[in-house]
Formats: C-alpha cells, sequence, structure tokens
C-alpha cells in the first residue's frame, strides 16, 4: 500500500536544501544563500512579544487577526501605496506570506486550472500550485527583459485553461521590479481574459530606485488582485511567522473558512510584535534599507569588475549574475564556489528555467564578508 500521497510525491524538494546541508558541514563558509536579513528585530518590536507573553496575552486571536493590526496594515497600506483594504472584510493576518500563498492559491486554483508563474521565482510558487491540483505554467521573465514580465509573453501563455497570475516584484532572485507603466502594460490584458493576479509584495519595502508601485493600486486590477505581504523581510522578522493576504470581500471570505480550519489565527505573540513594528519601526526599518542599497552597490561594482555581468537590483537583497562565461552550469559553480572557495551562494536553475546559467546571491551580510566573498569569487573564476 502507497502512503504519500499522489500530490506530495509530485512536488521536488527544494533545489537549495542541498547547498545548505553541504554548508553545515563546513567552517569559515561566506553564506550568500539564504534569503533572511542578517539584522536583529528592531528591539522595541521584540519587547512588544516579550510584552504580550508577560501579560498573558498568548491565547488565540480572532480568525481574521488582531483587530488593531489589521486597522493598522489598512492605515499602512492607503498611506503607502494608494492601495485600499477594508480592515474588516479584506484583511486576514497569516502565517507570513508562505500560508499566503497557499491560501490564496487554494482559495483560488480548481483542479486542472493554469497558473502563469513569473519565473524565475521563489521556490514555493509551482509546488503550491501542484498541491492545489493546479498547472504551473512559467512566465519567462529572463535578463534581457530586465526581468520583468512584458505583455507579449503574457499573452503567449495565456490559454483557456487560464485562471490566475502569480507574481513577486521586487523578485526573489533576481531584485527585478514592475514600474507603473509595465504593470499598466499588463493590467488590460489581464482584465480581457478575466485572470486573477496574485501579488507577492514581500519586498515592497525593499527598493533603492523610487518606491514599489501595489498592482492594487490600479484600479481596473483591484477587484482581481489578492496582495500579499508580510514582515519578515522589512522588519527582520522571518521567526515570528506573521504576514496577511488582502483581497476583495469575496475571496477574502473564502479564503478564511480555509484559513480558519488550518491555521486557526497567526501566531498571537508575533500579532503583538507587529503591531509595535507598524507604529513605531519606521526609522529602525530605513536603516536596515539605507545599509542594503549602501551593500547592493558595493557588491554589484565587485562582481562586474571580477567579470560576472550582473544587472543593479532594483529592489530585495540579491544580485543574480550571469555565469554563463564561465562554461560551468549554475549548479557546478555554486558547488565548486563552496566546496572549493567557501562561498555559499544558490544556483539559479533552482528557481525555475530562467534561472537558468544565474547565481543568486543574498547580500544580507556585512560589508566586510561582501568584499571577502568577491575576492573569493574572483580567485574561484580565475583558476577555472
Ligand atoms: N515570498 C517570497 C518571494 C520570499 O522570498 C519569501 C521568503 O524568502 C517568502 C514569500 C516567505 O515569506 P514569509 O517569511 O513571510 O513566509
Amino acid at each position: 500500500k502507497r502512503y504519500v500521497s499522489e500530490r506530495a510525491e509530485m512536488i521536488p524538494p527544494s533545489g537549495i536544501r542541498k547547498f545548505f546541508d553541504l554548508l553545515l558541514t563546513m567552517n569559515d563558509v561566506i553564506s550568500l544563500g539564504v534569503g533572511e536579513p542578517d539584522f536583529n528585530t528592531p528591539w522595541n518590536v521584540s519587547v512588544a512579544g516579550i510584552d504580550s507573553v508577560e501579560r498573558g496575552a498568548t491565547a488565540y486571536t480572532s480568525n481574521k487577526g488582531l483587530e488593531e493590526l489589521r486597522d493598522l496594515i489598512s492605515s499602512y497600506l492607503i498611506s503607502r501605496y494608494g492601495t485600499s483594504y477594508d480592515p474588516q472584510n479584506e484583511i486576514i493576518i497569516t502565517g507570513g506570506v508562505s500560508e499566503g500563498l497557499d491560501l490564496a492559491v487554494r482559495t483560488v486554483v480548481d483542479p486542472g486550472d493554469e497558473v502563469l508563474v513569473a519565473d524565475p521565482c521563489y521556490v514555493s510558487y509551482s509546488p503550491c500550485v501542484t498541491l492545489a491540483g493546479g498547472i504551473p505554467i512559467t512566465l519567462p521573465c529572463p535578463a534581457e527583459d530586465e526581468f520583468r514580465i512584458t505583455p507579449d509573453t503574457l499573452m503567449e501563455k495565456i490559454t483557456r485553461k487560464t485562471k490566475l497570475l502569480m507574481m513577486n516584484f521586487p523578485n526573489n532572485p533576481t531584485g527585478g521590479v514592475m514600474k507603473q507603466g509595465d504593470l499598466e502594460a499588463i493590467a488590460d490584458i489581464l482584465v480581457d481574459h478575466d485572470l486573477l493576479l496574485l501579488s507577492d509584495e514581500i519586498y515592497s519595502e525593499l527598493t533603492y530606485e523610487g518606491r514599489h508601485v501595489s498592482p492594487a493600486s490600479i484600479d481596473s486590477l483591484w477587484e482581481r488582485t489578492i496582495t500579499l505581504n508580510g514582515f519578515s523581510k522589512a522588519y527582520s522578522m522571518t521567526g515570528w511567522r506573521v504576514g496577511y493576504f488582502c483581497a476583495p470581500p469575496e475571496i477574502t471570505a473564502a479564503a478564511l473558512k480555509i484559513h480558519q480550519y488550518v491555521m486557526l489565527c497567526a501566531p498571537t505573540m508575533s500579532q503583538y510584535a507587529a503591531v509595535e513594528a507598524l507604529k513605531h519601526a519606521e526609522e529602525a526599518k530605513d536603516r536596515m534599507v539605507a545599509e542594503f542599497r549602501m551593500r547592493r552597490n558595493l557588491f554589484v561594482a565587485g562582481l562586474n569588475r571580477i567579470g560576472l555581468p550582473c544587472h543593479l537590483p532594483k529592489g530585495a537583497f540579491y544580485a543574480f549574475p550571469s555565469i554563463e562565461s564561465t562554461g560551468l552550469s549554475d549548479e557546478d559553480f555554486a558547488e565548486r564556489l563552496l566546496v572549493e572557495h567557501q562561498v555559499a551562494v544558490a544556483p539559479g536553475s533552482a528557481f525555475g528555467p530562467s534561472g537558468i546559467g544565474h547565481i543568486r546571491c543574498a547580500y544580507a551580510v556585512s560589508r566586510e564578508d561582501l568584499d571577502e566573498a568577491v575576492k573569493r569569487i574572483g580567485e574561484f573564476i580565475d583558476s577555472l
């Protein structure tokens, strides 16, 4: 008898896991491999979590999440991005954007629906679609398009079965962004084909050339968009597991049914910490973003200097240079760089076919470590 379901069998293990396992067995490694800020959670935010425990506020919250937090999110979204979501029936606090992705896909995808996944992308996108019975279809966002979705590539992939477009800008792993004009160019196509949009905006605070544009701020897109965001990256809160799901009321009500059975509510202490983050962590956040910007400039200049062509990423904290000139596959490059020169990066192909021939380097380490990493990568390339 087979115990594991077909759907669970169908999803592959994460393509970056192997490198982390290897890394754990090694010393003196500079890790540009993980997508995590290296800063501590701002202390006042942590204290708010600790306070909630000390006060005994450790029971479930409502399924939707703390009212105060939903109110703050609603005000933040309108003032920062011009997106309007009613805290009563259009926002759910989730266990990170990770839960939000799974929740969103299961809320709108039926078995056999095709889901366009802007590629390369975060490793969970296609598995989430597969687990919901949908069919993930990659939508290429290559370097020559500055890692954006273009109307032509979108049109090419749409069929009668297409239900949803899943995208993440600023993007992990490329650092690419979609500006107002880019979004307007695809908005009409989404409307004409009556497609839904799932917009993962977890890096929205980390932009280096102008503000993030949220698709739901475009009138024609609001009614067909699910907006996901969270606290992990902007406030260095990856372990707190708190994010949010925003959508029109009909979609939110359906999502809330799934969320209440599967998650019940996001962690209570983390919700109190998130309240503090939105109220009193603006300065800490701005300091972290400024530091990421400096590191980006330094690191990308270093990569180009040693002969790895790299677009200047416009957001998030990843550089995505091409390693094609070395003649190695991205997997071999990452493995040999780790074993021979003790620098961990992620192979681009782990994030989808458009990532082939690239490596993802998270510049979420100190400037000294970035300098040393550039030196070691340079030595590795020279040794080839
Ligand atoms: N979405 C993207 C694009 C990510 O890069 C990540 C984490 O790396 C997540 C979602 C997961 O976020 P969370 O910590 O909120 O679950």
